[in-house]
């Protein structure tokens, strides 16, 4: 029998580390290699992945249960903000799909905004979003705006974020999500329009109002200020969905407040009675944001609102271990690395969980305790000779202790 050889190179099978069979002839691994990279190349595959040739055409529209599903994996709890979020990004999917029929009607974008207080996850929902999407996407801070003109950075910034991220294809840019966090933060000070100007408030909602209601905005090219001889990027942000995000810290009251002067009257007095204190968040409406210092005119762009509410203890401690990359399991695989089983004891996480509480930092302090608690542990471990390291209630208290002993003294 003739000796088998790659029909590119001619090399024999034993010259090779693999040689693969086809119907009339053979190939090796390097010129399968070198094949593919043509392939590449010539853009041939790139076009047949994404249909139409462009970056971000989608596969597969995921349904809102499955980006639901997908959700759970990574984030305990908070159903609520889940389903608005899996069905608003589902939505613009949709839209992005609408044929362009002459039938009148055209699907508009629903932005979103997010009620919750620090730490329950907001941004942890849209990273995670930001995952499963094939669409730009991009997290922005509220903070860093100040109105046009001013030290800061324009609106306009949030875009070339967008940008960037989309490679500059501005096609894709202009199908893409963002995600604007601390949204409250550009609050204006009163329920009243100023007087005075509001540099980082009112002005920065007007400018972010035009990115919102979808026009055509001019970008300054990698993000830099405005200069009159720059060449612009024109982006439409029609089909840009915004999803924004806040604490809104002292919301409650203003709910509250609403809820008071609703209980005028006979009829009422029952509701009152219904009214979970513990949970106002979740009673959040779009008047409430107007009395926290939004302008109508945001709220209007932002019509689907959800909150996540405040987590406790049981939550906490779900967090702790639960979700496919927890805290626990991450430094279950940094041990697992040295060969080293990790465990915890129950008693140890319901301690932890309890110092998260008492630090009122929410599921954010959960690490930085778990940090503490680690840190020896993480220096010695990996030159001792063992197989396992099994924390306990009692190692975490004395490493705890540790820990702010040390603190102590660096402060005094
Ligand atoms: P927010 O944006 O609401 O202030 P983050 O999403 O930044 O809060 O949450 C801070 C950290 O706390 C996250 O990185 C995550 O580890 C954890 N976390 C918060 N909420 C949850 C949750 N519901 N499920 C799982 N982890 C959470």
């Amino acid at each position: 029998m003739p000796q088998k050889k790659c029909s590119f190179c001619g090399r024999s099978e034993k010259d090779v580390k693999l040689l693969i069979t086809g119907l009339n002839g053979y190939i090796c691994e390097d010129c399968a290699q070198q094949a593919y990279n043509i392939v590449m190349q010539t853009g041939a595959l790139a076009q047949e992945q994404n249909g139409d040739g462009g970056p971000f055409k989608i596969k597969k529209v995921p349904k809102p249960k499955e980006i639901k599903k997908y959700l759970d994996e990574y984030i305990i709890g908070q159903d609520e903000a889940k389903r608005y979020l899996s069905v608003a990004v589902y939505n613009h999917y949709k839209r992005l799909q609408q044929p362009k029929d002459d039938d009148g009607v055209e699907i508009e974008k629903s932005n979103i905004i997010m009620v919750g207080s620090t730490g329950t996850g907001k941004t942890l929902l849209a990273r995670t979003i930001a995952k499963l999407l094939e669409v730009p996407f991009t997290i922005v801070d509220a903070t860093v705006f100040t109105e046009a003109g001013y030290v800061g950075e324009d609106v306009e910034s949030i875009l070339s974020r967008l940008l960037q991220v989309a490679n500059y294809d501005v096609e894709a840019a202009e199908r893409g999500i963002v995600f604007i966090d601390e949204i409250d933060k550009i609050a204006r000070k009163s329920d009243n329009p100023s007087i005075t100007r509001d540099v980082s408030g009112e002005g920065v909602q007007q400018g972010l109002l035009k990115l919102l209601e979808g026009t055509m905005v001019n970008v300054p090219p990698k993000g830099g200020r405005k200069h009159p001889d720059q060449d612009y990027i024109h982006v439409d942000t029609r089909n840009i969905l915004f999803i924004c995000g806040g604490a809104f810290d002292g919301i409650e009251r203003k709910i509250a407040q609403r809820l008071n002067t609703h209980t005028v009257g006979y009829n009422s007095v029952q509701n009152v009675a219904r009214i979970d204190k513990a949970d106002l968040m979740k009673y959040v409406l779009p008047q409430d944001l107007k009395s926290f210092g939004l302008i109508p005119e945001i709220i209007g762009r932002l019509p689907v609102l959800t909150y996540l509410n405040p987590l406790d203890r049981e939550a906490l401690r779900k967090i702790l271990v639960e979700p496919k990359n927890s805290i626990v399991k991450q430094y279950v695989k940094l041990f697992g690395m040295d060969g080293i089983t990790l465990s915890f004891t129950d008693p140890a996480l319901d301690y932890i969980v309890d110092k998260a509480v008492e630090y009122k930092l929410g599921a954010r302090g959960l690490r930085s305790i778990v940090e503490a608690v680690m840190m020896d542990a993480m220096f010695d471990v990996p030159s001792r000779r063992i197989k396992s390291f099994e924390v306990t209630e009692e190692y975490v208290r004395q490493q705890l202790d540790k820990a702010h002993i040390q603190k102590a003294n660096a402060a005094s």
